[in-house]
């Protein structure tokens, strides 16, 4: 056992609003300069949609990622011979509007309306995308992109019925086997040893660009001024004074936990070759992260030279709990097999009180029901869990029994309390 140790993040998307307040606080304090205006380290997309950039889960789109290869983990961009990072309006083409207009119209029967104009071109344009433009359904063609969606939801999409939607902040996911790294010529890219957080020296990069294509999650970004590739930083300044990142700090809904997590090294390649997604996505949890409190796996940390404040850390890790022991956080697309170290607690859709109103004192009754949320299981599936719908399906009933358990506890009848945490054990 090669045991290491990384600082992580578990986003609860239940608790998201999308208010932007992280995707805001984050550029003014790292991207708020020339070169990096369109630059959004952490982003806030609209699901379903296509995400920011456009189609950025479209790996033949971008030639990005690892593939398998006679069973080994190769780089699309060797493979292909071939990379195409996005263009600047995959992104979005930054824009103002003609505000003069307001003014300047002549009286017509229609209010008069400021055009937006390109910052780039100077010209006016039609708005065609913006990284939230599926909030108000404004075009379903976008929305219909979204490779998460499955033939049936994709039809109803189509005719707008039964809709749904949340939201998914996104940043670099310091991945355990970082594509953009690997494809680095310049080996300018590097996964700090102490917290694991993966960094660019500015000072070696040379603006190739193969890392921006390389990232599946297009977490790496070009600076137009400067001339080389910048990411997240997972504001390492601030963690290594114990303090959490911006983005944590300043979420308005406070979905952001941040924790170590001890893993094994040995064990990242065998794992992110796992040829069946759902089948990475268990093994990943099972036996790449590991149990800080096992002794084996504290000895073979100190072995490894890590100070016991991080082994402590990682005993009191909420990403901890919330990945590896109680299995209700998930990797982001596992089956582009970087191993991120970001993870995400999936959305229960409808407030948990439609639940107690329907199905009452029969909680274990609620359970079944889950399959009727209005956030397709097989829509989460696609997107954290390779698949895997009986993952899903069982963080979903602990939530679900949690929050009913913590309601029940002071505004509900009191044996309500006791049926869900009886039913919060059966859901393990
Ligand atoms: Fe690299 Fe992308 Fe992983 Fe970040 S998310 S470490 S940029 S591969
Ligand atoms: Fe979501 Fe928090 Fe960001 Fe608001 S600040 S969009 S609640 S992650």
């Amino acid at each position: 056992m090669n045991v290491r140790a990384q600082i992580t993040m578990a986003m609860n998307l239940d608790k998201c609003i999308g208010c932007h307040t992280c995707s805001v606080t984050c550029k003014n304090v790292w991207t708020n300069r020339a070169g990096a205006e369109y630059m959004w380290w952490n982003n806030v997309e609209t699901r379903p949609g296509p995400g920011y950039p456009r189609q950025w889960e479209d790996q033949n789109k971008y030639n990005g990622g690892w593939a398998l290869d006679g069973g080994k983990l190769k780089l699309k961009i060797e493979l292909t011979k071939n990379y195409k990072p996005p263009s600047l309006k995959d992104y979005y083409e930054p824009w103002t509007y003609d505000y003069e207009a307001l003014f300047s119209d002549k009286q017509t029967d229609q209010q008069p309306v400021a055009r937006p104009i390109s910052l780039i071109t100077d010209e006016p344009m039609d708005v065609a995308y913006g990284p939230n433009w599926n909030d108000d359904l404004a075009g379903t063609d976008y929305i219909l992109e979204d490779p998460n969606l499955d033939g049936l939801q994709r039809e109803i999409y189509a005719q707008f019925k039964d809709v749904f939607m949340m939201y998914l902040p996104r940043i670099c996911n310091h991945c355990l086997n970082p594509s953009c790294l690997a494809a680095c010529p310049r080996k300018a890219i590097y996964k700090r040893e102490e917290d694991g957080i993966v960094l660019i020296d500015q000072n070696r990069c040379r603006g190739y660009r193969y890392c921006v294509a390389a990232c599946p999650y297009k977490k790496v970004y070009y600076n137009w001024k400067t001339g080389k590739s910048e990411k997240c930083i997972l504001c390492y300044p601030s963690v290594e004074a114990g303090q959490p990142t911006v983005c944590s700090l300043t979420c308005v809904g406070k979905i952001r936990y941040m924790g170590v997590l001890l893993y094994d090294a040995d064990k990242v390649l065998d794992v992110a070759a796992t040829p069946d997604p759902a089948q990475l996505v268990r093994r990943f949890i099972d036996e790449v992260l590991l149990d800080p409190f096992d002794p084996a796996v504290i000895e073979a940390a100190r072995k490894n030279g890590i100070p016991d404040y991080w082994i402590t850390a990682a005993q009191r890790s909420p990403v901890y709990k919330i990945v590896k022991k109680w299995k209700v956080g998930f990797p982001l697309r596992p089956e582009f097999r970087v191993l991120p170290m970001v993870f995400y607690v999936p959305p229960l859709s409808p407030v948990v009180t439609t639940f107690e109103k329907t199905y009452g004192a029969q909680i274990a009754d609620i359970f079944p029901k889950v399959s009727e949320l209005r956030i397709p299981i097989k829509y989460l599936a696609n997107m954290f869990t390779g698949g895997d719908t009986a993952l899903i399906e069982s963080a979903l009933k602990k939530l679900i029994a949690v929050r009913i358990y913590e309601r029940a506890k002071n505004v509900a009848e009191p044996g309500l309390a006791d049926k869900a945490k009886a039913a919060l054990a059966e859901a393990g």
